[in-house]
């Protein structure tokens, strides 16, 4: 008989995991601490913009195979596996806090106590390693009287899906990683996977601590790889010969051990993940008496990378005090309203210590934006609106509604049209003809000489 499923913790990574095994026809029993969302939810619509999961949402619902609770217990008493996917922000100093991890480990080990036969508890959230021994297990064995392996199980299993595609890399992973106390919550894991993924994607089983690593690493990697692109795309622009960035990644990405992905240069990256992942690990690794050179330089380029576009924009255009720019995309990636970490805060932060006057753009991120930036910038409801008048403007997030923009509208609505391409959509020939135009890794110098 099929496992029946709790995910603790109704954010990004729960929610898309509650959905998407409801709508494989699994029972699906999720909770979480704040009623609003759980009735939110409960009616059928998702308290985030995530493409395709209100779709999703509201089919589980109707066939029946999801419901959502305001309390742990329930969840954990009518259900045989529970995810923990609550969040764990970092404190000021980079460590992990894990107040959500630990209230809701409380609660799950006090539903235990009542229930009876096998339960396994999964560990979804990203903790660093070592913390699923040294504070779950201990707390669940406290509040639960019963002991890892002998009465329930446990296992870490850290989740990879991007915002803005979750429920396709939910549904299409390249690869399950587990971290087992003991071999029955292994095995217990793996055929819950098995049955849901058939038998072509790798899972790959071993103890708890290297798992709750492999997260790590791998998000530290991929921050590196784009902190990497974005300073070979600085030295790019001061080439005097014409070079670009684009050109470049494209060819070193042909080589299959550097691989295309991850080789955009833009603006800097942000996310709810990589800024507190790669600070959690820098974080950990000085605690246990190792300094980690690399990823401290990572996150710094990263930072950098905003005020040199400042600097950029100020060579074209002298001194910004008073001048209009125009700020298109505020999510830090597009298809999300996410602007946790993004790079357009950054910018927007030094244009108004330039005194610049900015007024911003987004499909969807205009409300969280505000909860950040608040009355000190001008929010447009349309890209003409923003573009109307600008002496300036930037693009810092590649939506799709952005690609479709041509050369004739920034000439048309802006004052002065400059323009420049933060994320490499436009093509740089076409527009350089039409107004002034530069881009990210891209020279200044067009001709050889
Ligand atoms: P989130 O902040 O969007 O959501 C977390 C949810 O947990 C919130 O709704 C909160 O109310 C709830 N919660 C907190 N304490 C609770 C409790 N005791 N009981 C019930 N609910 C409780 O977080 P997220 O972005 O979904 O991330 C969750 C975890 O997954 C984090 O560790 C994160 O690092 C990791 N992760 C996130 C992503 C992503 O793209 N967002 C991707 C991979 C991994």
């Amino acid at each position: 008989m099929r496992k029946k499923i709790s995910v603790i913790g109704l954010g990004y990574v729960g929610l898309c995991t509650t959905v998407c095994f409801a709508v494989k026809g699994y029972k699906v029993i999720s909770s979480d601490k704040e009623t609003t969302k759980v009735e939110l939810i409960g009616r059928g619509t998702s308290p985030f913009y995530e493409p395709g999961l209100e779709t999703l949402l509201k089919e589980a619902i109707q066939d029946g195979n999801l419901k959502v609770v305001s309390r742990t217990e329930g969840a954990v008493l009518g259900s045989d596996i529970s995810f923990i996917a609550v969040g764990t922000p970092i404190l000021r100093n980079g460590n992990v806090d894990l107040k959500f991890v630990r209230s809701s480990t409380k609660e799950i080990g006090k539903a235990l106590r009542k229930k009876d036969g096998f339960h396994l508890v999964v560990v979804k959230s990203t903790v660093t390693p070592g913390s699923t021994e040294k504070v779950i297990k201990p707390l669940l064995e406290k509040y639960s009287r019963k002991r890892v392996g002998v009465n329930f199980g446990l296992a870490v299993n850290p989740e990879f899906l991007r915002e803005g595609s979750a429920i396709h890399d939910f549904l299409h992973p390249n690869r399950i990683v587990i971290g087992e106390f003991d071999e029955h919550s292994g095995k217990t894991l793996e055929m819950l996977y098995r049955e849901f993924y058939g038998d072509k994607i790798p899972i790959l089983r071993t103890n708890p601590a290297t798992v709750e690593m492999v997260k790590y690493a791998s998000n530290a990697f991929l921050a590196a790889k784009i902190s990497f692109i974005n300073e070979l795309a600085n030295i790019c622009e001061r080439l005097p010969q014409k070079v670009d960035i684009v050109e470049v990644a494209r060819a070193i990405g042909m080589d299959p051990r550097i691989g295309q992905e991850f080789l955009n240069a833009g603006v800097g990256w942000g996310g709810s993940c990589f800024p507190k992942d790669t600070k959690a690990l820098v974080a950990f690794s000085r605690k246990i008496g190792y300094r980690p050179r690399i990823l401290e330089d990572v996150i710094r380029v990263n930072l950098e990378q905003a005020r040199r576009v400042i600097d950029v924009i100020k060579e074209e255009m002298g001194a910004l005090n008073g001048k209009k720019i125009a700020i298109l995309g505020l999510s830090f990636k597009p298809n999300t309203e996410d602007v946790r970490g993004a790079a357009s805060i950054r910018v927007i932060n030094h244009l108004i210590q330039e005194g610049a006057q900015v007024y911003a753009y987004d499909p969807a991120a205009i409300d969280n934006a505000k909860k950040v930036l608040g009355t000190k910038i001008k929010y447009s409801s349309t890209i003409s609106e923003c573009l109307d008048k600008a002496d300036g403007c930037i693009l810092v997030t590649e939506w799709e509604e952005f690609k479709k923009i041509s050369p004739e509208d920034f000439t048309r609505l802006m004052r002065k049209p400059f323009l420049f391409d933060g994320r490499r959509i436009f093509d740089p020939k076409e527009f350089s003809e039409k107004l002034r135009f530069r881009a990210v890794g891209l020279s200044k110098m067009r001709e050889t000489p």
